[in-house]
């Protein structure tokens, strides 16, 4: 597997090719403010590797998947979302996902429906 697609924009930021407004980076992983806040709290949690969506992890990744869903609790204390927040992460066209490479969106800072639309 390549590690990174040079058309993708998130591989683009995580390289910082493309200007994005970091709230954590590491080896690994980075998380940023979402362009379009659809929440007071909206950060995209992403691998530096390029996955193109949560279908395609495998179970060599169970480290890394650990490492991002480390960096959203560490991102929503940060933020202070004691009250609760959603991680949500679309797969595929019909879900709305528009960017092909794995993220994690992270809500919070305002009561939340259910179901999504
Ligand atoms: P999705 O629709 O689940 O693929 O989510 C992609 C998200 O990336 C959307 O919420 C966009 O607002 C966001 N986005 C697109 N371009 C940028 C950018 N340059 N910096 C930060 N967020 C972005």
């Amino acid at each position: 597997m390549t590690d990174r697609d040079p058309e993708c924009l998130f591989c683009r930021i995580a390289a910082g090719e493309i200007p994005s407004d970091r709230v954590h980076e590491d080896d690994d992983v980075i998380a940023f403010r979402d362009i379009a806040p659809r929440a007071p709290t909206h950060v995209l949690v992403i691998p530096r590797r390029h996955i193109a969506d949560a279908h395609a992890l495998t179970d060599d990744d169970a480290e890394l998947l650990a490492k991002l869903f480390a960096v959203v609790r560490r991102v929503a204390d940060a933020e202070g979302l004691e009250r609760g927040y959603r991680v949500v992460t679309n797969v595929g066209p019909e879900s709305g996902q528009t960017v092909f490479h794995l993220h994690l969106h992270l809500l919070g800072g305002r009561p939340m429906a259910w179901p999504p639309g």
